[in-house]
C-alpha cells in the first residue's frame, strides 16, 4: 500500500484502525512532496515543522477518541489563504515576504478538525489567469504532461492532487480557477454557490464572483471537505445563514427522476473534438443510468466573457488599490515622494497580467464610461442569471464542457491574452450566476490529457449536484487513472 495513493476517505478509516498513524501519514506526503516538487512546482512553500507538530497534535486527539472527519489528513491550500505564521503571496512580488496575522475561516474550520496543512500552494498572481504562468513563482507543469499547462488559477491546487502531493487542496474560483484547472489535471473539483462559504482572510480578486472551494481525487473526498468549510460566518457579509446539509448521505447513486440539461450554446464551433466526445459519452452513460436528457438553452451565454472580464477587472482595479506600499507588501526603496514610492512600489511588485487587469477595470469605471462598461456589463450579468433560473425552472441540474480543449501547452496562449480569455467561456457563466458548479474526470484526449465533464448546479443545491456526480463516478473508472512519474 502506498499512503501517498490513498483518498480522504481511505485515509480516514486506517487513521481510525490505526493501522496507520498521523504522523506516518504526513511522513508520507512530505517525502513525496520532497521528491517530486522539483518537477511540478506546485507548492510555493511547504510546512515540515508545522505540518509535523499538527500530526502529532492529531494523533493525539486520535488516541482520546478526539475524531473530527479531517483528523490527521494531508490538506494543501492555494497561496491566497490567509494561514497564521506561514506566508500567503498571492504567488505575486508585492506579497513576497507577507504573513498573515490570522487565519482565513476555511483555514480555521480545518484546523478545528486537526487537519494537517502541509503546503501552500502555487496559483496566477492573484488568480488572474487560466494557465498558472502567471506566477511570480514560476510555472507549474501538468503531472499528465509536464509541457502543459495546470489550469488557473488553482493550477498548484490541481497538479499536487493529481501529483498524490496532498490528500485534497482548496482553492479559489471567480471565473472557474478550481473548476478548469481539476478538469485538466483529472481531480474533481467544486465551486460552491455564491455565499455558501465564507472568504474572510481570503485574499480578494472579485469580491462579487470569488468563492472558495475543494479539489480532490473523488467525489466522496470532495463532499466531505465541503462539509467542512461550508456554513456561515459572520466575519463574511456574504455568507449566508442557511443551514448546511449532509452532503456524505447525499451521495446515494440513485438517479431516478433525475432531469438533467443540455445547454445548446455549450456545445458550439471551437468545442475540441475529444472533449465533445467525452462529454456525450457522459450523456450517454446518465441516460444509462435512468436520468432524463433535457436540451435546454442558456440564450446569453456569449456576452459572459466581455461581462466577466469587465466586472472582475473592475473589481480587482478596487480591491488592489490596497498595496500601495504603506501597510504591507513590498515598498520601493529609493522614492523621492509619496506618490512616487506608490508608483514604484506597484510597478515592482506586481506582474505583467495584473497590471493589465488594474488598468482594463480602472477604465471601465472612470466617469464618462462607467455607464458604458461598468454598467452594462452589471445588467448583462443580469440576463445571464436569469438564463440560467429559466433553465432551471426544466432541469435539476446541468451537463457541459469545462473547458473547450485539454490543457494547452506551456507558452501556447502567454502572448495572447484574448485567447487565454476566451478558454474561459464555459466557466464563467456560473460564476456571473453564483450558482453551483464542479468539474468531474470523464475521459482523456488522444493525447493522453484528462477531459472533465462539468455539471452546473441550481443555487444552493449542492446535494444534487454531487449526487449527480457520484452516480457517474460509481458507474465509470475515470478518477482512478493517475499519471505516473
Ligand atoms: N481565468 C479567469 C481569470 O483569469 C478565472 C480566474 C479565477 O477564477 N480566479 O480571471
Amino acid at each position: 500500500m502506498t499512503i501517498y495513493n490513498l483518498t480522504l476517505a481511505e485515509l480516514r478509516t486506517r487513521l481510525d484502525s490505526r493501522e496507520l498513524s498521523a504522523v506516518e501519514v504526513t511522513t508520507a506526503y512530505l517525502d513525496r512532496i520532497a521528491a517530486t516538487n522539483h518537477e511540478i512546482n506546485s507548492f510555493i512553500t511547504t510546512c515540515n515543522e508545522t505540518a509535523m507538530a499538527e500530526a502529532l497534535a492529531a494523533d493525539q486527539a486520535l488516541a482520546a477518541g478526539d475524531i473530527a472527519p479531517l483528523t490527521g489528513l494531508p490538506i494543501a491550500v492555494k497561496d491566497i489563504f490567509n494561514t497564521t505564521g506561514l506566508p500567503t503571496t498571492c504567488a505575486s512580488n508585492i506579497l513576497k515576504n507577507y504573513i498573515a496575522p490570522y487565519d482565513a475561516t476555511a483555514i480555521a474550520r480545518i484546523k478545528a478538525q486537526r487537519a494537517v496543512i502541509v503546503g501552500k500552494l502555487n496559483m496566477d498572481e492573484f488568480a488572474m489567469g487560466s494557465s498558472n504562468e502567471n506566477s511570480a513563482f514560476g510555472a507549474v507543469r501538468n503531472p499528465w504532461n509536464f509541457k502543459h499547462v495546470p489550469g488557473g488559477s488553482s493550477g498548484g491546487s490541481a497538479a499536487c492532487i493529481a501529483a498524490r502531493q496532498a490528500a485534497a487542496a482548496l482553492g479559489t474560483d471567480t471565473g472557474g480557477s478550481i473548476r478548469q484547472p481539476a478538469s485538466h489535471c483529472g481531480v474533481v473539483g467544486l465551486k460552491p454557490t455564491y455565499g455558501r462559504v465564507s472568504r474572510y482572510g481570503v485574499v480578494a480578486y472579485a469580491s462579487s464572483l470569488d468563492q472558495v472551494g475543494p479539489l480532490t481525487r473523488d467525489v466522496r473526498d470532495c463532499a466531505l471537505m465541503l462539509q467542512a468549510i461550508a456554513g456561515y460566518d459572520p466575519a463574511d457579509s456574504t455568507s449566508v445563514d442557511t443551514p448546511t446539509p449532509d452532503y456524505q448521505a447525499s451521495l446515494t447513486g440513485d438517479l431516478k427522476g433525475l432531469r438533467i440539461g443540455l445547454p445548446q450554446e455549450y456545445f458550439i464551433e471551437g468545442l475540441d473534438s475529444d472533449v465533445r466526445k467525452a462529454v456525450a459519452q457522459a450523456t450517454a452513460t446518465y441516460r444509462e443510468l435512468g436520468a432524463e436528457i433535457i436540451e435546454v438553452t442558456l440564450p446569453h451565454t456569449a456576452y459572459a466573457v466581455a461581462c466577466y472580464y469587465l466586472i472582475a477587472t473592475a473589481e480587482a482595479s478596487s480591491n488592489l488599490a490596497r498595496y500601495d506600499g504603506v501597510r504591507y507588501g513590498l515598498r520601493a526603496g529609493n522614492a523621492e515622494n509619496l506618490i512616487d514610492m506608490y508608483m514604484q512600489s506597484r510597478a515592482a511588485g506586481f506582474g505583467t497580467e495584473v497590471k493589465r487587469r488594474i488598468m482594463l477595470g480602472t477604465y471601465a469605471l472612470s466617469s464618462g464610461y462607467y455607464d458604458a462598461y461598468y454598467l452594462k456589463a452589471q445588467k448583462v450579468r443580469t440576463l445571464i442569471r436569469q438564463d440560467f433560473l429559466n433553465a432551471f425552472e426544466k432541469v435539476d441540474t446541468l451537463l457541459a464542457p469545462v473547458a473547450p480543449t485539454p490543457a494547452f501547452a506551456l507558452g501556447e496562449k502567454v502572448n495572447d491574452p484574448m485567447q487565454m480569455y476566451l478558454s474561459d467561456i464555459y466557466t464563467i457563466p456560473a460564476n456571473l450566476a453564483g450558482t453551483c458548479a464542479m468539474s468531474l474526470p470523464c475521459g482523456f484526449s488522444t493525447e493522453g490529457l484528462p477531459i472533465g465533464l462539468q455539471l452546473i448546479g441550481k443555487p444552493f443545491d449542492e446535494v444534487t449536484m454531487l449526487r449527480t456526480a457520484y452516480a457517474f463516478e460509481q458507474a465509470t473508472e475515470w478518477h482512478k487513472r493517475k499519471p505516473e512519474f
